[in-house]
């Protein structure tokens, strides 16, 4: 069996939901299970509700509800035509109807708890996922609508519950099971799951891909399809190069590194559950049938480019400490760090010498306080306006002279770079412009690593298939921190 993930854009409106339906009446011989999130925006909208609810609002909230209805409805008259839209309103109806109560409650005690907020947000992924199980009934194929309540359990960690992987499979082999023995097409919702007591929970915004990876890997599924709006994962941002393409194949490892650094398509950590089972991953285009799009798998796959992608991420601080005279540097870095611990400063690239530290953050996230906790042991400068430039490919490992390829490259595009790093898994090499470089670098780069071939360019010894030689897929030290990481 398949596990087919469509987001939210790949099933906003009717004719959305109508490509939903051929993309899986095309996939019918590989078993596959459809898991969907809310239509776009709805939960965005259900968020704003909750919150004037909550002031006390209701009147501004029920119109919410209201809106809320008529789209749906109205879609699903679209699809579905009168005598079956008519046999779903009731419930469609049912839910609308626990909604305006909850918001009414809501307006009246003025509080939403992270519990109460979960089930608010559910009703999203319930409604959508209502109306595309019909949707394909309608079009020929023998959907089923499952409650992923009933199936995914996780912990009470309510707006970012955590899977508990055995009650899971237990649950879902169960309920999903005999339906795809009986070649029936369960249809389910993401993101939203249930408690082992029953209570609704969800796995975070943005976790449609989180339940399809649970389940795939509950499942022991074949492969998991996330369906987006854009054809894969890019080998940089098409906005700043025309020479940008879809990668073909990429590592885990490298998915979470470009996540990391800028690309927004996914999040790889989410897809951790099946990567650990050596189930791949396809990311693929909802808006083009024949989208071949990523595939994301455990192992580095073979490549001739020396790269898989360059991303850069733009409105980054560069913070600069030096210490004041007097601190050793054992307790200057120690307190340079518990600062940052103090104000939950997720910091990017960090250069460390005896007496200074220069390190990058979002300058969205970069607090007043931290600065002035700093400056109370170091001189602290700020330079707003930068960017990290981050090419990324497990490919580089233990090949000389990659690093001089790239900064070659920055110094043919006559940039000037203000940081530099590359750990020692030589996944990537990172470095810091300022932010109106950012296009001619990525440019210069983009052509130099990716429009002709690996054996030229970067100077990297090939084998003789004319393919950069791969380092054995053991030692995967990323991959087993990523996988200790609680996501
Ligand atoms: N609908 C949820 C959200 O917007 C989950 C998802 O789309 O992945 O966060
Ligand atoms: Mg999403």
């Amino acid at each position: 069996m398949i596990v087919m993930k469509f987001g939210g854009t790949s099933v906003e409106s009717a004719e959305a939901i109508e490509r939903v339906s051929e993309i899986v009446r095309s996939r019918m011989k590989q078993s596959p299970l459809v898991v969907v999130s809310a239509m776009a925006k709805v939960t965005d909208q259900l968020v704003a509700m909750g919150n004037t609810a909550s002031t006390g609002d209701s009147g501004e909230a029920l119109l919410s509800v209201k809106a809320l209805r008529e789209r749906h409805h109205q879609t699903a008259q679209a699809l579905l035509g009168e005598k079956r839209a008519a046999a779903l309103a009731p419930k469609l109806q049912a839910h609308f109807i626990d909604l305006e109560n909850f918001v009414r409650g809501l307006a009246a005690v003025r509080e939403l708890t992270p519990r109460g907020s979960d089930y608010l947000l559910s009703f999203g992924e319930l409604l959508s996922s209502l109306i595309v199980a019909d949707a394909f009934i309608v079009r020929g194929v023998k959907a089923a609508w499952v409650d992923s309540r009933e199936c995914l359990v996780t912990d009470a960690t309510h707006t970012r519950a955590r899977p508990l992987m055995e009650d899971t499979r237990e649950k879902s082999k169960k309920k999903i099971g005999p339906l795809l023995a009986k070649k029936r097409t369960p249809v389910m919702g993401g993101f939203i799951a249930a408690s082992r007591e029953g209570i609704p929970t969800t796995l975070g915004r943005g976790s449609s891909d989180y339940s399809a990876a649970i389940l795939g890997a509950a499942l022991n599924a074949d492969k998991i399809e996330i369906w987006t709006d854009v054809e894969g994962m890019m080998t940089t941002d098409p906005r700043l190069c025309s020479g940008a393409r879809t990668i073909k194949q990429i590592s885990f490892n490298e998915a979470a590194e470009l996540a990391y650094f800028g690309a927004k398509v996914l999040h790889p950590l989410t897809l951790l559950p099946a990567i650990q089972q050596n189930i791949p991953v396809y990311v693929l285009n909802s808006r083009n049938l024949k989208s071949t799009g990523t595939e994301i798998t455990a192992q580095s796959p073979p490549s001739r480019d020396v790269f898989r992608a360059i991303t850069a991420k733009k409105g980054v601080s560069i913070v600069n400490v030096v210490a004041s005279r007097g601190v050793g540097v054992h307790g200057f870095l120690r307190s340079v760090f518990e600062a940052m611990d103090r104000h939950a400063a997720s910091v990017d690239l960090v250069a460390i010498s005896e007496v200074s530290m220069s390190f990058t953050i979002e300058s969205k996230r970069l607090a007043e306080a931290l600065i002035k906790d700093l400056a109370q042991v170091a001189d602290v400068n700020v330079d707003n306006h930068q960017a990290v430039i981050c090419l990324v490919g497990e490919d580089i490992h233990g090949k000389p002279g990659i690093a001089a390829s790239v900064f070659n490259t920055v110094a043919e595009a006559q940039v000037n770079i203000r940081m530099i790093s590359q750990g020692a898994s030589e996944i990537n090499i990172s470095f810091v412009v300022k932010e109106d470089d950012v296009p001619r670098v990525v440019r210069h780069l983009h052509d130099h690593f990716f429009s002709a071939p690996a054996k030229k360019k970067a100077g990297v010894r090939v084998n003789g298939t004319g393919r950069v030689r791969r380092r054995p897929a053991n030692g995967r030290p990323s991959l087993r921190r990523a996988a200790a990481a609680a996501i």
